[in-house]
């Protein structure tokens, strides 16, 4: 580690534990206190996850840090101030509830900043730095480890506060990526601790792309892939406030469907299945999917409910498959 890479480290150390104690116990933390509150966070899911508060000052981390001894200008390059004329340095994150970032080793090498009220950005990231790559860690991969070997699997969200709600749940093997889409090297990162990954987005459109991506990326690493499906418009954090914990994980993630079972459906948002020639032609793009799955034991069940969804014999379904089997072969 270069002399400048610990002081990175040294003082997201410091810098987190004023924010967790500013959030904890001062009235300049008060607000940020007030939101996780109402948000349904706990106390006890406060400190595992050291979630804290940057106070609404232009300078507060700024004078806290010169205090401490660091040089400013490298706290520039840490994430944690921005400087004007490399003379007038300001804290980065302002008026924002904190969610310290740790790298696998559990170390604080980045912050998440939410935003309290209605304003953009909405979250905010620390930049990428010689401690921090966003494309190569998970958001609480050092809690998740030793749960996700017990299980054999993993589960994947998009925010902090999915794997906080979840985690507050009793699911405790759950990873975010750091609002980015997921990325080859987590892929594999993955693949080296499971076989399956269950990934649970959010219910809307871009989740639903990011779910397809991230589970060919997953595939294409060798990972068995299943989804958790949401009601329309809804994040986990979202469900498990309005059902409770109970149905999140019966109806959620123990009821995560395949990923072709997942795919079948996606694909249907390109045709409106009330008009007859869309119809048919989902179902032709339906056939060329499931004809390529290797094994027929789960082709036939694709067949299967193919036929049953779209009232359409067997035998003909079964045919079309035969068809393009021989092409494939
Ligand atoms: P909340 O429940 O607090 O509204 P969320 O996690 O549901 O937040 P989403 O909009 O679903 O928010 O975004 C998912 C994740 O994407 C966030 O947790 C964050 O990591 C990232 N993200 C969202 N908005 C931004 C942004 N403006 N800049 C950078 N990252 C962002
Ligand atoms: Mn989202
Ligand atoms: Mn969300
Ligand atoms: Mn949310």
């Amino acid at each position: 580690l270069s002399e400048e890479a610990q002081n990175i480290l040294d003082a997201h150390e410091w810098v987190s534990k004023l924010y967790h104690h500013l959030l904890k116990h001062t009235k300049e933390g008060k607000q940020g206190n007030e939101y996780m509150r109402n948000r349904g966070i706990l106390d006890e899911t406060i400190d595992a996850f050291q979630i804290g508060f940057a106070p609404n000052v232009e300078n507060f981390t700024a004078s806290f840090l010169e205090k401490k001894g660091f040089h400013l200008q490298t706290m520039v390059k840490a994430g944690l101030l921005t400087a004007q004329m490399e003379q007038v340095y300001k804290d980065r994150f302002r008026g924002r509830v904190i969610f310290p970032i740790r790298n696998h080793q559990g170390k604080t090498v980045a912050f998440g900043g939410r935003i309290i009220d209605n304003g953009e950005p909405k979250y905010l990231n620390s930049p990428e730095t010689e401690i921090f790559h966003k494309g190569k860690i998970f958001y609480n991969f050092d809690l998740a480890r030793n749960h996700i070997r017990k299980t054999g699997e993993v589960i994947l969200f998009e925010g902090y506060l999915d794997v906080i709600a979840a985690y507050q749940a009793g699911i405790k093997n759950g990873v975010a990526t750091l609002g980015t889409s997921l990325t080859e090297a987590q892929a594999k990162l993955l693949k080296r601790y499971v076989d399956t990954v269950i990934i649970c987005y959010d219910a809307d459109r871009a989740g639903l792309e990011a779910t397809n991506k991230a589970a060919k990326l997953l595939q294409q690493s060798g990972c068995t892939v299943k989804v958790a499906k949401l009601k329309q418009g809804m994040d986990p954090d979202d469900y498990i406030r309005a059902y409770g914990n109970e149905s999140f994980h019966k109806h959620v993630i123990e009821a995560s469907v395949t990923y072709m079972s997942f795919h079948l459906d996606y694909l249907k948002k390109d045709f409106n299945l009330q008009v007859d020639s869309d119809r048919l032609e989902y179902i032709e793009r339906a056939l060329d999917e499931i004809a390529k799955i290797q094994k027929p034991i789960e082709r036939d069940h694709y067949v299967k409910d193919l036929g049953e969804s779209f009232e359409i014999s067997n035998e003909v379904l079964q045919q079309e498959i035969a068809y393009r089997r021989r092409k494939i072969d």
